[in-house]
């Protein structure tokens, strides 16, 4: 098959378009003919390399997969082929308490999609068949391949980690990211007023379409002055950080009494400095969240099912540009979700 790997990591200019090996599925692995594949930042920080983490090379990456079922294994009973799916990012082990109790992103296994094992910057892609969705009815692929990691991650901080409820105000940084657009739309959705940040006018204008009810353009006007004065000193409930280091204080000092701040990444930088008595004084809480439960995934699809959550495709290219595409990731020119195509 044709894929995009690296065989050492860098820059953009280690990603080859290249012949690979065709992937093997096992007793317990369906094989899918990808059609589109989304771009995540954890592509950007597998092809970099992170300390401490084991990534096999040569490396396929990407998370976030629709295409078709090319081949089931015997145990199967509701997956054919030709069968139009989707692939849930999410792997672990299936038998562990954390998996058993629901809880399969806390399994000491768990890995995702692209990132410990190869992924979706292919033709083919092998994957565990209690990963594999029906592709929502009348999405194109593109649109169908953008959706689930960055929704399951917004899903999991706001839904599972914030608890958030209706009424409440919620900080969005970084609009224009995946996880911003999917912020935005879940929020409204609960009842939420949303408070977005972006750079420029063409982003902030974007957010408001979504339904940010106001914009921050935090090139010009600092974070935490515009939250104190949108919402008359009082603050947030919950601010969705993803962006670390450049926004990490004024996230602490944007949140209310009793405010509760959800992180999922770190793109400006992991260290960060946290003014305690911010903490304890206003009795705030910090949440870690990485990505969310297999099960999170299906009620994310049923909400696009109803037309409820709308996808936003930002750029599409073809496979073999991948390098192309991930500069424009890094560089911070997107609004929404960078998609490649695969023609086999
Ligand atoms: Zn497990």
């Amino acid at each position: 098959m044709k894929a995009v790997r690296f065989h050492e990591h860098g820059g953009p200019e280690v990603l080859k378009f290249e012949d690979a090996p065709d992937p093997v599925p096992s007793a317990d692995e369906v094989l899918v003919r990808v059609k589109a594949c989304a771009l995540n930042h954890l592509d950007l920080w597998g092809r970099n390399g992170l300390p401490g983490v084991k990534i096999p090379l040569p490396h396929i990456s990407g998370c976030d997969v629709a295409g078709v079922v090319e081949l089931v294994p015997e145990v199967e009973r509701t997956l054919t082929p030709g069968m139009e799916v989707i692939v849930n990012p999410n792997i672990a082990c299936g038998r562990c308490e954390k998996c058993l109790l629901g809880k399969d992103d806390q399994c000491r296994y768990f890995t995702i999609l692209g990132y410990g094992v190869d992924g979706g910057y292919a033709e083919l892609v092998k994957v565990p068949r209690t990963n594999v969705i029906p592709k929502p009815q009348g999405m194109s692929w593109t649109d169908a391949a953008s959706f689930p990691l960055v929704f399951l991650t917004a899903h999991h901080m706001l839904v599972a980690k914030a608890q958030i409820q209706a009424g409440e105000t919620v900080l969005v940084l970084g609009a224009g990211s995946g996880v911003g657009v999917a912020a935005i739309q879940l929020a409204k959705l609960y009842n939420a007023t949303v408070i977005a940040t972006a750079s420029g006018e063409q982003k902030l204008r974007k957010a408001k379409e979504l339904g940010a009810d106001v914009v921050i353009d935090h090139s010009k006007q600092s974070i935490f002055e515009g939250v104190r004065k949108m919402t008359g000193n009082r603050g947030v409930d919950i601010v969705v950080e993803h962006v670390g280091k450049a926004t990490w204080d004024s996230s602490i000092k944007s949140l209310a009494k009793g405010g509760r701040l959800v992180t999922c990444g770190a793109t400006s930088g992991a260290e960060v400095v946290t003014d305690l008595r911010y903490v304890y004084n206003r009795e705030i809480t910090i949440y870690g969240s990485f990505m969310g439960s297999k099960g999170e995934v299906l009620q994310v699809v049923e909400l696009f099912n109803q037309g409820k959550l709308r996808t936003v495709v930002d750029s599409v290219f073809p496979l073999e540009n991948a390098p192309e595409a991930q500069r424009r990731m890094e560089n911070r020119e997107h609004f929404g979700k960078i998609v490649l195509t695969v023609s086999s």
